[in-house]
């Protein structure tokens, strides 16, 4: 480059050999000198004037102009410069002379005239801009816009005809020139103004922005006056004054340029354009020579003013185009966050199944469990695993198998509705219902189970009977905060079902301290053979053989069909009883005969003629050699049979050798915990009673 701009000066150089010409103007160059002395005055730079009788002419006219609005003529030079200003006055000199000075050169295919009015719109806009934006170098600013494309009458000159029509062609928008010459040429008009202001010497303050016409800066936090002045040069030179409807490629930026680098309003904007016209006018004068004589610049102004329309135009569509962006992104982000779902939903679900996979059950149940310790709601988990898996696979070979594994896992999520179902390993799987009853959770299991057995079809290729072995546990509320210990506890409870021999389940209360609390613990113990004495029937409703009848009714075959398969653990189960409840909040006592059809480690279920609700305390008597066992817990179901019988589901809480609460009921509720408990949720009132007794 620097070998490039040292050629370029002796072209130049000989340019101005061949046109006869001083390489700087005599006068600008006795100006510049002047400019450089700090100590030089008016009186000076009037001498150097008066030696220009053109250039004396033309300052007069000027100072006389409607811009300084005397009164009284002004006749000298020295009282016009002391008029101008020595500052306005040596730069406008400078300008005029060196204009002049190139305006010799410009000859061949190039309108010298319409070239100049464009040069001086350029420099009043930019002195106007620059008084907004860098008033120190407001002066300079005139300058710099003079000079900025003084370069390419020069370049004509040197490099012909081919960079002439360029400027031509281009002369609507500067930018688009500029990228071509410096594609298509060895020198653009900004390399020439750099070299021609090192011939000239020019000051730096107005070398350094003409170098910096073209490029479009961003501006730290605390620019420096000549990059401002560079800011300024880079707007201004971006500005075509001329219509070639052809040619609209107008920097789509350059108003959001001037609002971010320069805080330049589009007012702004407006006013520099509108005061620039009259600073033209005024000093149209100086220029004469250079200027055709019918001119108006209103259209050259008006031109700038519509390309800045066009420029907001472009901004607009750039808007709408980004508008058009975001949303495309928004629609892409919202298929991306379906295709992400999906993706989920098929990573989360076991390929064979269908259901959950482990990592999602285990993160859905800890998600659920949040939520149930939340809402205060007890949860139930179900560990199930089917018998001799490996036996069907051996018989009837794998695609079997796996046939069995998909219909358990249907029959699973039939059976327990809205539960989360997913399959744990090979031929285990788990599900967790939150908000349900030990004695609601408990009879669903029995339900999986015998779905299981019975739900089988048969065929040629498939087993002839599956039956599982099933854990339930039931989690107080708040009493269980992660799936592990739920799992592992209805895991445990699975494997006591296989224990008992497979085919049935085993229900237990989680417990924290202890992993499963398989209660009551006396129920094992109660395997011989009841002859227990029958309870005088003391109930209107029905008599003993009505429960009976009711106990079929219950279950019908499907009972009998228990019985046979599990009479190891049916067989004493079946027996009479004596249920005992508290009537009302006063805690009198209530008691009837009963029949306990069923008994499992965590409930019981009667059949009696009394009609309970849920919550109810009611306390069991079974008696069984000469021993009487007392069991007492809370209602968790009470369902109507026909003729006046109803089917209890008692959760059980309490089991021992001795009465509960049924010899002192007022005793018991106030001294063990669980009762008073159940009562206040029974009776809101029965503590009025306690408080009045
Ligand atoms: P138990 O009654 O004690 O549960 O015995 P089991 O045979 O069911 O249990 P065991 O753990 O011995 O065998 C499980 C078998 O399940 C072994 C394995 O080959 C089979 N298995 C595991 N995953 C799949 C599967 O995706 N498809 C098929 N067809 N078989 C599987
Ligand atoms: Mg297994
Ligand atoms: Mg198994």
């Amino acid at each position: 480059m620097q070998q490039g701009a040292e050629s370029l000066k002796r072209e130049l150089q000989s340019l101005f050999n061949r046109a006869k010409l001083p390489t700087g103007p005599a006068v600008a160059a006795r100006i510049l000198a002047l400019i450089d002395d700090p100590s030089s005055t008016s009186a000076q730079f009037g001498e150097v004037i008066e030696a220009d009788a053109a250039l004396a002419g033309r300052l007069l006219e000027m100072a006389n102009s409607e811009m300084y609005q005397q009164s009284v003529p002004i006749t000298t030079i020295h009282r016009a410069v002391t008029l101008i200003g020595l500052r306005q006055l040596r730069l406008l000199v400078l300008g005029f002379e060196l204009v002049n000075h190139v305006g010799r050169l410009g000859e061949g295919p190039f309108d010298i005239q319409s070239f100049w009015q464009e040069s001086l719109l350029r420099a009043s806009l930019s002195q106007e801009i620059a008084a907004c934006v860098v008033p120190s170098l407001a002066d300079e600013a005139f300058v710099v816009g003079l000079l900025q494309d003084c370069g390419i009458p020069m370049l004509i000159q040197i490099l012909g005809r081919g960079y002439a029509e360029l400027f031509a062609a281009h002369r609507g928008s500067p930018p688009t020139f500029h990228a071509h010459e410096q594609r298509f040429f060895p020198y653009s008009h900004v390399d020439a103004i750099s070299a021609l202001s090192s011939i000239w010497k020019l000051p730096a303050c107005i070398r350094d922005p003409l170098g910096m016409q073209h490029e479009r800066r961003t501006l730290g936090k605390k620019p420096t006056t000549t990059e401002l002045l560079g800011a300024v040069s880079y707007l201004v030179g971006s500005i075509g004054f001329f219509a070639d409807d052809q040619d609209r490629s107008v920097d789509p930026g350059l108003r959001d340029y001037a609002r971010r680098e320069l805080h330049l309003t589009d007012e702004d904007l407006e006013e520099s354009l509108s005061s620039s016209a009259e600073r033209y006018r005024a000093i149209t004068a100086l220029f004469e020579a250079a200027l055709p004589q019918d001119f108006d610049i209103t259209e050259l102004l008006a031109e700038a003013k519509r390309r800045f329309a066009i420029e907001a135009a472009d901004l607009q569509r750039d808007l709408r185009s980004v508008q058009n962006d975001l949303a495309r992104l928004v629609t892409e982000r919202s298929n991306l966050a379906q295709a992400l779902a999906q993706y989920r939903e098929r990573a989360s679900a076991d390929p064979l199944t269908g259901i959950l996979n482990r990592g999602a059950l285990v993160e859905m149940t800890d998600n659920c469990l949040r939520l149930a310790t939340e809402q205060k709601l007890p949860v139930a988990a179900y560990f199930l695993d089917i018998d001799g898996f490996k036996r069907i696979n051996d018989e009837f070979g794998h695609a079997a198998g796996d046939q069995v594994l998909k219909d358990v896992s249907d029959t699973i999520v039939q059976t327990l509705g809205d539960a989360i179902v997913g399959r744990y390993g090979g031929e285990e799987f788990v599900a967790v219902i939150p908000g349900v009853t030990g004695g609601r959770a408990e009879e669903l299991g029995e339900a999986l189970v015998r779905a299981v057995r019975h739900g089988w079809p048969q065929g040629p290729d498939v087993p002839r009977s599956v039956t599982c072995s099933l854990g339930v546990v039931w989690a107080a509320p708040e009493s269980v905060q992660a799936s592990g210990p739920l799992f592992s506890a209805a895991d445990e409870l699975m494997y006591a079902a296989k224990r008992k021999g497979k085919n049935c389940l085993c229900f237990g209360a989680f417990d924290a301290r202890r992993p499963v609390c398989l209660y009551p613990s006396e129920v094992a113990a109660v395997d011989q053979p009841v002859t227990a004495p029958q309870p005088e029937s003391d109930h209107s409703g029905a008599s003993f053989e009505d429960l009976r009848r009711a106990v079929d009714v219950l279950d019908g075959e499907k009972l009998t069909a228990v019985v046979e398969q599990r009479k190891h653990e049916r067989q004493s189960l079946l027996s009479p009883c004596v249920l005992c409840c508290f009537a009302d909040p006063t805690l009198r006592l209530h008691s009837e005969n009963a029949y306990a059809r069923n008994i499992s480690p965590g409930g019981l279920a009667v059949v009696v003629a009394r009609r309970l609700a849920r919550g109810d305390l009611v306390e069991i008597t079974i008696e069984y050699g000469r021993k009487r066992l007392y069991l007492a817990g809370c209602v968790a179901y009470c369902r109507r049979l026909d003729s006046g019988v109803h089917d209890v589901g008692i959760q059980l809480a309490q089991q021992s050798h001795q009465p509960v609460f049924s010899d002192d009921p007022v005793h018991a509720a106030h001294n063990i915990d669980w009762i008073a408990q159940a009562l206040d949720q029974r009776y809101s009132n029965w503590r009025d009673f306690r408080a009045s007794a």
